[in-house]
């Protein structure tokens, strides 16, 4: 099913999963904030190696819950 995590934004627990399209945050809300601030001047004075995972935003594997029509 999945492992329980920290959020790394918040620190609440959460599941990691593909049920959970903001892993490994625990919301949409802690996910766009951590992408804030890479996207802000954060991201642009740390040039540190493993950023690069966050290089290109969004991955197909993790776009947003799309509900199914009826
Ligand atoms: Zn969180």
């Amino acid at each position: 099913m999945g492992r329980e995590i920290k959020c790394p934004q918040c620190g609440k627990a959460t599941v990691y999963s593909t049920d959970n399209p903001f892993r490994p945050f625990c919301s949409k809300r802690c996910r766009l904030i951590d992408l804030g601030e890479w996207a802000s001047e954060g991201y642009q004075i740390a040039s540190e190696p493993g950023l690069d995972d966050y290089s290109t935003g969004l991955e197909p594997e993790e776009q947003p819950f799309t509900p199914t029509r009826h």
